[in-house]
């Protein structure tokens, strides 16, 4: 199997692989880049269907935090964690006290925090092993610290503000009152959207493959239910899809009637390409890791003992971000996606730089 020479290997700082014995793990850890600090990523368990499949996932999503955390102007760097196992039939206590002593071998470098298969409850386990697990606590404490380990009430914010930012770019206008929504998915984050959206008087369209979801938005939201194969087709003013992956694809991307993309699924374009497609059809799309950041600036702020009024506030950030990118994009210097690679790549070489430049000063000082 090749590591080095694997297509997403991409200058990665560590790529670890945890086997044991007994208790059947077989892990892969990736830290990617931590320039900005330590790397945190989400812990995902998947049948993956070989150890290249498990590899390739783990070094594509490891280098996907990085950009994500760099561009929400975090201090954290890029890293990710899958175990090879079904989650419906191999989890064990055992297995995962593995996973958190492996975890703990790399000394910080790596935080876990829940990812698809992984539960709250097993990321407990892993946690009674090492300090080196985020969103194991609940609710508020005493100081209005955050100790919540759901991150999707600030997903959902940092959507609503990031659906702000492209509707004032694209539209013109910062009051969404009117504005029409297609929201694809009413799950966590999806439903929560739907609130702040409601709140300001957007007109909703639902889908989901859930039915009682569709209900409770449809009963608080007064949204309107709409088929989950057509909701795409609307003539509406955001597309927001926030349910799978992949929901801009070759099938789906000559049919998208809206003039803004916008949702916090993750990895919504099927291809790259797709993002030029778009770009060609004068359709705005917010990159799926710059808008749906409210859940790490969430996990950071919670790790750092922060309020959750201040991550309110840094969530706030991401509609300024997202606006210099649409800008930049105007000006023709890429696709959305690509400008917001660059723009993560420009805040980690500036950090480089800081650090080179401290070092220096440090040492004429001490001459
Ligand atoms: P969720 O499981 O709570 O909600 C997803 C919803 O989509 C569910 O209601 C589900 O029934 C529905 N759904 C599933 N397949 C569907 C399909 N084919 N068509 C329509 N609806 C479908 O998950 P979530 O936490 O709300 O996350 C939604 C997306 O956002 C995921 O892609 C997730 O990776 C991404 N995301 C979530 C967070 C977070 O903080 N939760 C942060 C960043 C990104």
């Amino acid at each position: 199997m090749a590591v080095f020479d694997a297509i997403d290997f991409s200058q990665h700082e560590n790529v670890v692989f945890g086997h044991d014995k007994k208790t059947g793990l077989k892990a892969i850890i990736a830290v990617h880049n931590t320039t900005l600090g330590p790397s945190l990523g989400g812990c995902r368990m998947f049948p993956y269907s070989s150890d290249e499949d498990a590899l390739k996932d783990v070094l594509r999503l490891s280098r996907g935090m990085t950009y994500k955390s760099a561009l929400a102007e975090l201090p954290l760097g890029g890293g990710k964690s899958v175990i090879i196992g079904d989650p419906r039939t191999d989890k064990s206590t055992a297995l995962f006290q593995s996973m958190g002593a492996f975890i703990d071998r790399l000394g910080g470098n790596y935080i876990a925090a829940q990812d698809s298969g992984i539960s709250v409850e097993d990321l407990q386990i892993m946690a009674a092993q090492t300090e080196h697990v985020a969103g194991v606590r609940n609710s508020v404490d005493e100081h209005n610290r955050l100790r919540s380990g759901d991150p999707s009430p600030a997903t959902a914010y940092g959507v609503f503000i990031g659906i702000k930012a492209a509707v004032e770019q694209k539209l013109g206008t910062t009051d969404l009152n009117g504005v029409k929504i297609a929201i694809q998915g009413v799950g966590n984050v999806g439903f929560g959207l739907a609130k702040h959206l409601h709140g300001e008087g957007a007109k909703l369209y639902v889908s989901d493959i859930n039915p009682e979801n569709v209900k409770r938005a449809v009963d608080e939201c007064g949204a309107t239910a709409c088929e989950n194969d057509t909701i795409h087709t609307l003539d509406v003013d955001v597309y927001s899809p926030c349910a799978l992956g992949g929901a801009i694809n070759d099938n789906t991307i000559d049919k998208i009637a809206a003039p803004i993309i916008a949702g916090c699924a993750n990895n919504q374009l099927e291809r790259e390409e797709h993002g030029s497609i778009l770009q060609e059809k004068g359709i705005l799309y917010a990159p799926d890791f710059v808008i749906s950041a409210g859940g790490i600036i969430h996990v950071q702020f919670m790790l750092s003992g922060r309020t959750w009024d201040a991550a309110t506030k840094h969530v706030e950030r991401i509609g300024g971000t997202l606006a210099e990118i649409f800008q930049r994009a105007e000006q023709g210097k890429g696709t959305t996606s690509e400008i917001a690679n660059i723009l993560a790549e420009e805040r980690i070489e500036q950090a480089n730089t800081d650090v080179l430049q401290e070092g220096s000063d440090r040492s004429l000082q001490s001459k």
